[in-house]
């Protein structure tokens, strides 16, 4: 008799086949799959006990830096590793707890990438050792309140040269780590430039405690409630020539970081809905309803499988654009080739962003009432999807960026 036969009983999850259900994870070196295993391991012990009250009470855990540092996974592709073990990270870390893996990515796949992209070598010497083992946090902030998904044009934020220093004005919201980091990377437009009638844009590392920066939590969130997102106010700001990005010039540059940040977004879109699919199915393996387990309907199991086919199908594409990236490199200009493009990097993220909220809403679903208290875990798989719909590129931006790449016109503006 299979258990299922058996009255009362149910299968065991942990024997059932896991949501990464084509073994995508197979793809990884044997060191690679037991690093990602030491980082379940971590995520099972130091996050998944206390992600949902760090939630509720919207608490970022500073405590957790020492420990998530010393796993030594700042930007892993520059330690080594691949592309495709560096977005099973962030789908993994997704998959336990949302807003830890976004304040990861904002940390490290924006500020320290930007480091190691951009810096010169002073710079790196000054801050790279320190932010990529955690000793020290960083944001990126570009967004602004009257400038979201505009903001490559509409950038208000102004820098004027002043001797060897730059003096700083404007604002900006939204920015996650905002009301701790140490250092953000700010961006703003070239003032003398701009009277000129040029727009070019520059970027600085700004030390958060700076005179001048006032920064406040955004509260109220309805998802990632664990990020400290702030709005920053930037007034006459002086920051020394010498935490100025040299090699930072137009938004072309701003977008071979982003373009790398929104795989990663992408990644997570993966991990919400392996998050999706363990809750949803352990949930209806255990809820009895009409004297037999949930699963044991056959519009439950439809949706299982629905949300076990997006997810799948939306691993498939991010591990092809993890070969992608593989052939990416830098010629001996400085020049940057091959890599997936910033299209094919936008496919991936409304694609995936919006089977992910196909996925997290069926799971809400099998989970009925229970499904909207965040004492289940389901609860929070919902809300936090929303935050990943919409940064780092709305869902339709990233497809209007799609549209004007197969048509050759661009709908955007
Ligand atoms: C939780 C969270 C964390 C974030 N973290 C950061 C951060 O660390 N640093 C940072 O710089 N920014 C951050 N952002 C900002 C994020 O990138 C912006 O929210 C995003 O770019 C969208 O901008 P917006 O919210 O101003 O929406 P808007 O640009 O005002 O858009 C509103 C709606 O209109 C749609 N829309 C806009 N223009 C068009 C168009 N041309 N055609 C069709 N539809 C359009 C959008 O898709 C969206 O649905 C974060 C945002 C959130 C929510």
């Amino acid at each position: 008799m299979s258990p299922d036969t058996v009255p009362g009983s149910t299968p065991d999850a942990a024997e059932l086949p896991t949501a990464d259900f084509f073994d995508f994870g197979s793809l990884l070196s044997v060191q690679e799959q037991r690093k990602l295993q030491e980082v379940r391991e971590f995520l099972a012990g130091e996050v998944a006990p206390y992600a949902k009250d760090w939630w509720d009470k919207a608490e970022f855990p500073a405590q957790l830096l020492p420990k998530l540092g010393g796993l030594r996974l700042s930007t892993p592709t520059h330690r080594g590793y691949s592309n495709l073990f560096a977005g099973l990270v962030i789908a993994e870390m997704t998959r336990v707890d949302t807003s830890i893996a976004t304040f990861f990515m904002v940390h490290h796949d924006l500020f320290v990438e930007s480091l190691f992209e951009f810096g010169s070598k002073e710079q790196q010497d000054r801050y790279l050792d320190d932010a990529s083992n955690l000793r020290t946090t960083g944001a990126f902030a570009l967004t602004e309140p009257e400038h979201g998904s505009d903001v490559a044009g509409g950038l208000q934020t102004t820098a004027r040269r002043v001797g060897d220093q730059w003096v700083l004005n404007g604002a900006k919201r939204w920015i996650g780590n905002g009301t701790f980091c140490d250092h953000m990377l700010v961006w703003a437009l070239d003032e003398s430039e701009l009277e000129a009638g040029r727009k070019v844009i520059r970027a600085f590392i700004v030390d958060g405690n700076l005179p001048g920066v006032a920064r406040s939590r955004i509260e109220n969130k309805i998802a990632l409630r664990t990020v400290q997102n702030a709005n920053i106010t930037f007034t006459d700001v002086r920051i020394a020539e010498s935490d100025r990005f040299a090699g930072i010039n137009s938004f072309t540059d701003t977008n071979y970081l982003l373009r790398g940040s929104r795989l990663m977004v992408a990644w997570q879109a993966v991990g919400q809905q392996l998050a999706a699919f363990d809750v949803a199915r352990q949930y209806a393996l255990e809820r009895l309803q009409f004297g037999r387990p949930l699963a044991k309907f056959q519009l439950i199991q439809q949706q299982l499988v629905d949300m076990l086919g997006n997810a799948v199908a939306s691993m498939g594409m991010m591990a092809r654009i993890a070969q992608l990236q593989e052939d990416a490199y830098v010629d001996a200009k400085g020049e940057r080739h091959g890599g997936a493009s910033m299209a094919q990097v936008a496919l991936a993220k409304s694609y995936c962003s919006a089977r992910m909220r196909e996925t997290v809403a069926m799971g809400r679903s099998i989970l009925g009432g229970n499904g909207i208290v965040t004492d289940y875990r389901m609860a929070k798989i919902f809300a936090d999807a929303e935050a990943i719909y919409t940064y780092e590129g709305s869902f339709e931006i990233n497809s209007l960026i799609v549209g004007r790449n197969v048509t050759g016109v661009s709908a955007i503006v």
